[in-house]
């Protein structure tokens, strides 16, 4: 039997970044995947696919909307070939987990195939392709998460899908009704709405992106609405149902009338749920709580003291950022360091066009915490960048503590934003003051002005731009 200092179950960003950090430690590694490919969730069906299926649709809208006002004629038809955007998609992630593949043999990781479970701390058992058992000092539960579902919806993945399905759809759907408007909702439905489908968003809360700053919410439904996309708030899902193609959803609104939407494919993003299936958590003395996430201390430790977790299985932001960090933050613990993650400084970030971002409190945390505060607010338009590009939707909002100017929340909403909010972690990574922020050069026309004059403002209102 093989024996490791670390074994990773799950190479999603989590598990094969806290491999990678394992090796370059000293550490002999292995990692342990139940599918064929590597790269976990974000890799094959999450963050690259719906990014490059975003780009495409995104190209195709810029096409037939805007080429025209740049003055650039297609002559003839502008039509898309779905099913050589799902195989360019595919392409993309192919590549993307090979590329993996190369990184675990650069660092020496050993990779098994298959179904990783607990015989107990020390010992696991691979089910599978590389079927067998290994010893490991050292676990690190690394098993991600798993669409969440209504208990009364029947996913069949035909009509009534997932983003994984909703990742390689045959057809552009007629009306995609979408239940849940949160990430996964807004970014598919955009990429479905440009291509051309009806698109019904029914969230149960009463704005799209409950958690994010109100302010954000407002203006990328506005964004939605204006694509002509039906924006259903404060509905409560019932029923769905399907009925040959068709797909029936009813769903209670405040009033407590009950109204239908009807589709050829209904979506379900409202939530993920972590995932142990299978592992075995318990013949390794690992409790999983009543949420269903591995339980940890602060140094990601679980009830075994020998056996770490990290990423989408535990508690916090379902981010693949967030798992890398904690991966590291492991590997580094392992070898004796005292690594520091501050989870405030984790960004979040939703691929819409206009791209919307944050970092830090919104100013609906900071108003219930009772800290004074100071907001300082810049539109995109008012920047000759964007005029440039024609990207003026959205703005940069700082919000800065209203005696000290330290930096306590950055959201925003527009062109590049994704990129943008880099620069708000450094600042409060580096606790930098509005003014701070506000008195270093900006490049000059680039979006990233925004930044500096959203900082100007907050600092004490003297924007110079509007
Ligand atoms: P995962 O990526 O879920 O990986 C877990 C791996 O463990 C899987 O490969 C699984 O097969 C394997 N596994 C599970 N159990 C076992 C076992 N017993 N034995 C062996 N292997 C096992 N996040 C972002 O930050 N940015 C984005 O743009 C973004 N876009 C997303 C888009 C979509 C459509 C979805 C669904 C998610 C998106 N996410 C995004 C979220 C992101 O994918 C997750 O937060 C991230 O993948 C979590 O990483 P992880 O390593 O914890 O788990
Ligand atoms: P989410 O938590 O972002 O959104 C779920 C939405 O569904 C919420 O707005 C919620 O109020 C709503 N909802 C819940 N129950 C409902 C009901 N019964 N009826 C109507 N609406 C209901 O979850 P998601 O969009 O499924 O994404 C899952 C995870 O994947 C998220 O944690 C997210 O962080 C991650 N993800 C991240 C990105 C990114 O970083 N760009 C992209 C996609 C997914």
């Amino acid at each position: 039997m093989k024996s490791y200092d670390v074994a990773v179950i799950g190479s999603g960003p989590g598990g094969y970044v806290a491999a990678i950090r394992c090796a370059q430690l000293g550490m002999k590694t292995a990692i342990i995947e139940k599918y064929a490919t590597l790269g976990g969730t974000c890799l094959n069906v999450g963050c690259i696919p719906s990014k490059a299926l975003l780009s495409s649709s995104h190209h195709y809208e810029e096409a037939t909307k805007h080429f025209e006002e740049h003055g650039i004629e297609i002559p003839g038809e502008i039509k898309v070939n779905l099913e050589k955007m799902i195989a360019r998609k595919q392409a993309v992630v192919d590549q993307t987990t090979g590329g993996i593949d190369f990184l675990m043999k650069k660092n020496n990781i050993d990779v098994y195939e298959g179904l990783g479970a607990f015989k107990d701390a020390t010992h696991i058992t691979i089910e599978g392709k590389d079927a067998g058992e290994i010893e490991a000092k050292h676990t690190i539960i690394a098993t991600g998460s798993k669409p969440s579902n209504l208990p009364f919806i029947n996913l069949d993945k035909e009509r009534v899908i997932t983003s994984t399905e909703a990742l390689k759809l045959k057809e552009i759907p007629k009306h995609l009704i979408i239940i849940g408007g949160g990430v996964i909702g807004l970014e598919l439905g955009q990429v479905y709405r440009r291509l051309g489908a009806e698109v019904t968003v029914i969230e149960y809360m009463d704005r799209i992106l409950p958690t994010m700053d109100a302010g954000l919410s407002k203006e990328l439904n506005k964004v939605f609405k204006k694509a002509k996309c039906k924006m259903m708030m404060s509905h409560k899902v019932q029923s769905v149902e399907r009925k040959g193609d068709e797909v029936i959803v009813k769903a209670e609104n405040k009033k407590g009338e009950v109204v239908e939407f009807k589709g050829d494919y209904c979506l379900v993003s409202v939530g993920r749920r972590p995932y142990t299936d299978g592992l075995n958590a318990e013949a390794a003395g690992v409790k999983i709580n009543d949420r269903g996430q591995v339980e940890v201390n602060e140094h990601l430790q679980t009830t075994t003291s020998n056996i770490y977790a990290i990423g989408d299985v535990i508690k916090g932001a379902m981010l693949a950022h967030k798992a890398e960090e904690e991966g590291v933050f492991v590997a580094e613990t392992l070898a004796g360091q005292k690594p520091h993650i501050d989870y405030n400084l984790i960004p979040g970030v939703v691929y819409t066009w206009p791209e919307v971002a944050a970092v830090g409190k919104t100013e609906e945390e900071l108003k219930e915490a009772g800290t004074a505060y100071k907001v300082g607010q810049f539109p995109f338009r008012a920047l000759g960048r964007a005029r440039a590009s024609g990207d003026i939707d959205g703005f940069v909002k700082i919000l800065a503590d209203k005696s000290t100017d330290e930096v306590l929340g950055v959201h925003m909403i527009g062109a590049r934003c994704a990129d943008l909010i880099a620069e708000a972690v450094t600042a409060m990574e580096f606790r930098a003051s509005a003014e701070d922020i506000s008195r270093y050069s900006h490049a000059h026309p680039t979006f990233a002005e925004a930044v500096k004059e959203a900082a100007l403002a907050a600092t004490d209102d003297r924007p110079l731009h509007i």
